[in-house]
């Protein structure tokens, strides 16, 4: 018997860092854990008007620990985890920018590869790849999981981009697409 109820699709998305925890600070004195926060409204504003149920794992600048952020994707029972991170790298090295996608598992690498083709399709940066990683919350997630660096706040290139509330705009645009193809 063919079930009546369409199926109910909710994206749980997780801005990282937060509150105490700043994440990457780069060029400037840029903070991943705002230019993250600023980008995943974006995307989870865009979700909505799309009809989509959007979940957060943060809302606002609260510190929230890796395990909660996997406990409330699977209390919603999350049908995919996307995490939104900035970059950095040790010492001076401004010349290091662009865009990388994380994922764990083989259901991972499926979404990480699609939000990773939109965004560099409509954003102009470098291309760093998709790539594997034991990041905690792509481990211990059971649905599909993506985590995507949107750029470097230590990058030359990338941290104006990163502070610029117009690109924070169509970043979020692009994996709010992402999300949806
Ligand atoms: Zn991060």
């Amino acid at each position: 018997v063919r079930n009546p109820q369409p199926q109910r699709v909710i994206v749980m998305l997780d801005p990282g860092h937060g509150g105490a925890d700043p994440g990457a600070v780069g060029i400037g004195g840029l903070q991943e854990k705002s230019v993250v926060m600023a980008v995943s409204q974006h995307v989870a504003t865009i979700l909505q008007q799309q009809g989509g149920m959007v979940q957060m794992t943060r809302r606002g600048d609260q510190t929230v620990d890796l395990q909660p952020r996997v406990d409330m994707a699977e209390a919603a029972n999350a049908t995919v985890f996307v995490s939104i991170h900035a970059n950095a790298v040790a010492g001076q090295r401004p010349e290091v920018n662009g865009l990388e996608t994380y994922y764990y598992s083989e259901a991972g690498l499926q979404l990480a590869n699609i939000l990773h083709r939109r965004v560099m399709g409509t954003v102009a940066m470098q291309d760093r790849g998709v790539k594997q990683a034991r990041f905690f919350v792509l481990r211990r997630t059971s649905m599909p999981a993506a985590l995507i660096e949107i750029g470097f706040v230590t990058g030359s290139a990338d941290a104006p981009k990163l502070r610029n509330p117009t690109w924070q705009g169509q970043m979020g645009q692009a994996i709010a697409t992402g999300i949806l193809d």
